[in-house]
């Protein structure tokens, strides 16, 4: 069992790899910054949306567009803050021109959001959207048949409420999903007031394995007389540039 502030120094050593991540080359180049995620970092809620957009990248922080401050307000008509939340995404990296995640991207950057579920630890996720939706149930059903339904699936080794959600960006321009949005938003605090998920049992550990008996040891080669040593130059290892760590203030 680890504290919360464990948790949280894992969560920073997590952020830590992923800020300098070359495993999608096209994004790795493109992108500004890596956006790990923002909030707090003991959260029973997660939210998790698509890839930052243009104001994320430039910033670090996810949802600050006028997708962020839907979410923002959303989140104040049931009672909560960014401050209550933990706000990540699929992507960590900006896809250019805002173009869809690809699935070897999705695949090279899941291994992020599972870690940062595990070390989180929510008793509900929603997922923003198609993307966040298809990949955490591991089902290609899509959000349209799915939203404002809870089921309790096993993600990042946990036992969590995943609970899908129109995504912020589509609500914006679509009067009777804002509404659909709004009306799933309103049934998060009874979804959150409910007794966590019982959690899945720990794998069993590893069989002490069986010693070999043993055998006797090969006779030892007589000492070889020793060669008298070069003086070496000595290696002095490079300084590292002091890491730029703004996003950590954000969890
Ligand atoms: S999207 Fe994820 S996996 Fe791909 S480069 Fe960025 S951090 Fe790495």
């Amino acid at each position: 069992m680890t504290t919360k502030e464990e948790r949280r120094a894992q969560l920073t050593g997590v952020y830590r790899e992923a800020r300098g991540c070359p495993r999608c080359p096209e994004l790795a180049r493109t992108r500004t910054q890596v956006v790990f995620g923002a909030g707090n970092a003991d959260a029973d809620l997660m939210f998790v949306g698509e890839a930052p957009g243009a104001k994320e990248d430039e910033q670090g922080i996810p949802f600050v567009g006028a997708a962020g401050k839907l979410l923002d307000q959303l989140l104040g008509e049931v009672g909560l803050s960014r401050g209550d939340v933990f706000i990540a995404n699929v992507l960590k990296c900006r896809p250019p021109g805002n173009r869809d995640p690809l699935p070897g991207e999705i695949e090279n950057c899941s291994d992020y959001l599972m870690r940062q579920v595990e070390l989180i630890q929510p008793r509900v996720i929603c997922t923003l959207g198609n993307f966040s939706t298809k990949l955490l149930r591991g089902d290609p059903t899509g959000i349209s048949r799915l939203h404002g339904h809870a089921e309790i699936l096993v993600i990042g080794g946990r036992a969590v409420r995943l609970y899908p959600l129109f995504h912020p960006a589509a609500a914006l321009y679509t009067r009777s999903l804002l509404d659909t949005l709004r009306a799933d938003f309103a049934r998060l605090p009874a979804l959150l007031a409910l007794d966590p998920p019982a959690q899945p049992e720990p794998p069993a550990p590893p069989e002490p394995a069986v010693p070999e008996p043993a055998l006797a040891a090969p006779e030892a080669p007589p000492p070889l007389e020793p060669e008298p040593l070069e003086p070496v130059e000595r290696y002095e290892p490079p300084v590292p540039e002091p890491p730029d760590d703004r996003q950590l203030g954000l969890f």
